[in-house]
């Protein structure tokens, strides 16, 4: 669905402005360069869960062929079988889903093509554009030069094409131990640019794929895959992010010196076609966020380490925590939006993330009251056992989301921080003596404290002015609203709050030495016999809700058994940082 401003120009679906990859695939179309076709891909490794910066990735290339009526592959890049896992491709598989897109067609693996790169590898040993080195990782690194040294050529650069085709032969058939031998392409040792200088394309690993089994003990290297693998699927836009910009040129050389027959014989289009649309790298800035952790290498050294539950844990950024936490699909896609596509690095505000989800659960969210730390009210003029169902607005701001019954009582809690013994100037709450109104029923008046043996207070003892409800009290002010639930109809749950991971705006830097240093001690706060409204428990159809004055919370579906129930705060009401 494609909407036009009043020039007729395209919008996206939030009808915000361009960014310049939009403008690059709207020229490509004019111009007819890939015959009028858009095909993205993802092309997540499985080798961890995705996170909010893969978010931005997926947003961009799904809604960029969208919206010129292309569409977007899933490609899992698994070039690296040691570290890669099932169940990895199965989380990634998931989130984006859960995220709101639907990729083309199948699933498709970079190893569904290692058939193919193997064939493509031997066309290049044929036509003296790649060799088989015998350099140790050591020596290689010696012979690579730095950024200011030209480096050297490998002693074997000048095997010939029968050797390099038989030693490749045999690298395959499983002759050589792992890191005995490497095929590199013979490009420039001098280049100025690193990743021209000979890369290798593939190396001997004796382990076994999780796509594959044992049917390879050579694998490729991602730069060599990944531009083959964009052109058999006939993808046109290749976009991925900064720190592959040197790699672009290795990206051109390795297609430019394929033979194209080659590539038409094994990708789906047709001889004409495929001259004039070879994949085109195209890169834009990684999303950052602060107070946040985001490499997958980082996320899976806090998990290993059992500083975070899992990679699901509701504080960890990826998208299976941030689901759990409560972030809604339709916020991360608006985020991601909002934060824009650009070739510039900066790193963006986690309030602005914070702001996306209050804002999409502010408008959705049903409320209901909880009181997180109860103390007992009795209400001295309601009679015991009387019980009066009040009928509360589900939502302040929207009469469509229904009314619900909520039981008043004799007995009551409120919560602990809305009473004070000695209130400071200005207290709202309820005080000795003074009046507060209960939300959605009366005002009361306090009249007595009752204190435990050890001077705790355990008992507040008020009065109901009956004639307050749903009107304002005769002859006086009343400014505080406090929420309660009732004390023989209030449910008891677990309640589980979160602060930031991170007590740093950066904890990735290089600075610091142990990322244990700066870690959040407080980003979990477990509050149990937290009593609910009964209506929450019976609404079967929402797990989402608004705890009056508390924040936004959801139903932890994976910790929530019969025997408890357990809900995690996604957000606070308010930034109080702010
Ligand atoms: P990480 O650095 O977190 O390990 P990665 O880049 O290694 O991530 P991949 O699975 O290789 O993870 O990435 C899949 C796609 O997501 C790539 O196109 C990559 O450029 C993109 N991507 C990864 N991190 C970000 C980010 N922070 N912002 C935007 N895109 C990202
Ligand atoms: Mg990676």
């Amino acid at each position: 669905m494609v909407q036009l401003n009043k020039e007729g120009q395209k919008l996206s679906k939030t009808g915000v402005s361009s960014n310049f990859i939009r403008t690059i695939i709207e020229q490509d179309i004019k111009s007819d360069k890939h015959n009028g076709r858009v095909l993205t891909r993802f092309p997540p490794e499985p080798n961890g869960y995705l996170h909010i910066g893969h978010a931005k990735s997926i947003c961009l290339n799904f809604t960029v062929a969208a919206e010129n009526g292309g569409l977007c592959n899933l490609r899992f890049d698994d070039t690296n079988p040691e570290k890669e896992s099932q169940e990895f491709v199965d989380s990634i598989k998931q989130n984006i889903k859960w995220l709101g897109f639907q990729w083309n067609g199948e699933v498709r693996y970079s190893s569904n093509y290692f058939g193919h790169l193997y064939e493509l590898a031997l066309q290049l040993i044929k036509n003296n554009k790649a060799f088989v080195c015998s350099l140790s990782a050591e020596q290689s690194r010696d012979y690579r030069g730095t950024l200011t040294e030209p480096g050297q050529n490998s002693p074997d650069r000048g095997r010939s094409l029968e050797e390099n085709h038989a030693l490749f032969t045999r690298m395959r058939n499983g002759e050589f131990a792992d890191g005995e031998y490497t095929l590199r392409a013979k490009i420039d040792m001098n280049s100025p640019n690193i990743n021209m200088r000979d890369p290798i394309l593939y190396r001997i690993r004796h382990v076994s794929h999780h796509q594959t089994g044992n049917e390879w003990c050579i694998y490729p290297t991602y730069d060599y895959t990944h531009c083959i693998s964009d052109a058999i699927e006939n993808v046109t836009h290749s976009l991925c992010t900064l720190e592959f910009e040197d790699h672009r040129p290795l990206y051109e050389w390795i297609l430019g010196s394929l033979e194209l027959v080659s590539l038409q014989a094994i990708s789906d289009l047709g001889e004409s076609e495929l001259t004039r649309s070879l994949p085109k790298q195209t890169e834009f800035s990684k999303l950052k966020l602060n107070y946040t952790m985001m490499g997958k290498r980082n996320l899976k050294v806090m998990v290993e380490d059992g500083v975070v539950a899992g990679w699901d844990d509701p504080r960890m950024p990826t998208l299976s925590g941030m689901r759990r936490r409560g972030y809604t699909a339709a916020s991360i896609r608006n985020f991601c939006e909002s934060v824009g596509v650009s070739r510039s690095e900066s790193v963006v505000d986690v309030s602005m993330l914070e702001h996306a989800v209050r804002e999409d659960l502010d408008r959705n969210s049903p409320r209901v009251m909880c009181v997180l730390n109860p103390i007992k009210v009795t209400i001295k003029n309601i009679e015991q056992g009387e019980v009066e169902e009040l009928s509360l607005l589900n939502h302040p701001k929207d009469e469509s989301m229904g009314r619900r019954n909520v039981p008043f009582t004799r007995e009551l809690y409120i919560d602990r921080s809305d009473f004070e013994e000695t209130p400071p100037e200005g207290f709202k709450r309820l005080a000795l003596g003074k009046e507060v109104r209960l939300r959605g029923a009366y005002v009361v008046k306090c009249e007595e404290i009752i204190k435990g043996n050890e001077g705790e207070i355990q008992e507040l003892i008020c009065v109901a002015d009956k004639d307050t409800l749903g009107k304002r009290p005769e002859g006086r002010k009343v400014k505080g609203v406090i929420h309660w639930v009732s004390l023989v109809y209030g449910q008891p749950i677990t309640v589980r709050l979160y602060d930031r991971l991170f007590t740093v705006e950066n904890p990735e830097s290089k600075d610091i030495e142990d990322y244990k240093h700066v870690l959040n001690l407080e980003s979990l706060e477990v509050i149990e016999n937290c009593i609910i409204e009964p209506s929450a428990l019976n609404d079967s159809e929402s797990c989402r809700f608004q705890f009056e004055r508390e924040g936004y919370f959801i139903l932890d579906e994976i910790d929530s058994s019969d025997g408890g129930v357990v809900y995690n705060r996604t957000i606070t009401l308010r930034d109080s940082r702010a």
